[in-house]
């Protein structure tokens, strides 16, 4: 049957239907949906039932009782739950701040039975799932109401009217911001370490904080952001992460922090990045603020692993160095390939897996006696402090296999993390 055939025969069949039995707005809109693209279904039902109830007869008051709320379809639940939803919603939304929106709704199984089964037994050919319908009435009111934009793809917020439970549903879309953090003191661990003794309630081991460390990059920026986006937590993702008693200097670590459930989504990021920097003092600073999209966080974590870093090590070497011995290892460790074996220390949290990871240069700086620093630009992935302790043979060549004495790494700095995308 040819398109326009078809849905004339719909119209029809549903008009003989309205002879007989009272439908509401919605479930009419819903069953002639694609008679006209132009306007929202539920507008159609709308539009078609007072057309009906103007033309009088006896099909005219069943639409007049339907226009009313009366449905043989949904059994009148639909109209009859729908203000009420409607303005939860829309005092729900009044909390957020947002600027697009998607609406949804659920609706009880009996429902759609309904639907079904009328869809069915006249043949109708232009339905569309009464959820459908509910929802773009959602999206209309919303948008009209307050301006948001629809975005069914990443909408600030979705908000779902639940006519099954009889309640409203908001979910409220993270913000994400990206920058680049410089960690200016040690003993910060990168994400927020729950302390071990007490998983987080506080004892006396961890001070009563809950955490392993009193510091982290994490909560350091994450908590002037939650008060300034006043959300509800906060999660760091950074492109690698270096070990708790090393700092990260120079051009800092790209991170993305997502603000979990903000009520407010415009905040001046030049002010916050300000505030951030001023309550962080000598321990944490940010650079170059902004707002990202989340898949930033799938490139940070992929690119990981290829990205070059540029470390600072202060290098104690067991018997003292000369200049020529410092030399020779400046030769042999450019250019070189290093077999290493995951590290001893954190072999209960990693698997152990041979790594093959290449140094581009090393320069050396004499301190005293038996202490060198040195700058090594390497893989990201290589661990330095084996590099330089030979982790008893694991990490393969290592300052102390060039030397022949023990080496041991006294201090670490990440100096750049040279990433190839973000
Ligand atoms: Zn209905
Ligand atoms: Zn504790």
């Amino acid at each position: 049957m040819p398109r326009l055939a078809a849905e004339k025969r719909s119209l029809e069949r549903f008009l003989g239907l309205l002879l007989e039995r009272e439908v509401c707005p919605y479930c009419a809109g819903s069953l002639l949906s694609s008679l006209d693209r132009r306007v929202s279904s539920w507008i159609l039902g709308h539009a078609v039932l007072a057309l009906e109830a103007e033309a009088g007869g006896e099909r005219g008051k069943k639409a007049s009782s339907g226009l009313r709320g009366s449905c043989s379809v949904c059994g009148g639940e639909v109209p009859s739950a729908l203000p009420e939803l409607v303005s939860d919603l829309l005092q729900g939304l009044s909390e957020y701040e947002f600027e697009t929106f998607k609406g949804g709704a659920v609706l009880p199984p009996h429902v759609h039975e309904a639907h079904d089964e009328v869809r069915a037994s006249l043949g109708i050919w232009t339905a569309e799932s009464p959820k459908v319908t509910l929802s773009r009435m959602a999206d209309d009111v919303v948008s009209t109401i307050t301006g948001a934009r629809i975005d069914p793809v990443r909408p600030d917020l979705v908000g779902l009217l639940d006519l099954w439970r009889g309640e409203v549903r908001i979910t409220v879309n993270p913000v994400y911001l990206a920058g680049r953090y410089l960690k200016l003191a040690r003993g910060i661990s990168q994400a927020r370490w729950l302390c071990p003794s007490c998983g987080g309630r506080g004892c006396e081991e961890c001070g009563w904080t809950g955490y392993r460390y009193a510091d982290s990059v994490e909560a350091l920026i994450g908590e002037v952001a939650k008060r300034a986006f006043q959300a509800e937590d906060y999660h760091i993702h950074a492109a690698g992460r270096e070990d708790v008693d090393a700092r990260m200097l120079g051009t800092g670590r790209p991170f993305v922090l997502e603000v979990v459930r903000p009520r407010k989504r415009r905040v001046d990021l030049a002010e916050l990045q300000e505030e951030i920097n001023r309550s962080a003092e000598e321990k944490v600073a940010v650079v170059g603020l902004r707002y990202a999209e989340p898949s930033l966080i799938r490139t940070l974590k992929e690119g990981a692993p290829e990205t070059r870093k540029v470390y600072r090590a202060l290098v104690e070497v067991e018997g003292g160095v000369t200049d020529d011995e410092l030399k020779r290892l400046e030769a042999e460790l450019e250019g070189a390939t290093i077999d290493q074996r995951t590290p001893t220390r954190v072999l209960r949290r990693r698997s152990d897996l041979l790594r093959r990871k290449r140094v581009y240069g090393v320069t050396t700086r004499r301190i005293d006696d038996r202490t060198f620093e040195m700058i090594v630009e390497c893989d990201g992935g290589l661990y330095v402090k084996e590099l330089v302790s030979g982790d008893e043979g694991r990490t393969r060549p290592s300052v102390a296999s060039i030397l022949g004495k023990k080496a041991f790494c006294r201090e670490l700095d990440v100096m750049a993390v040279l990433t190839p995308r973000a």
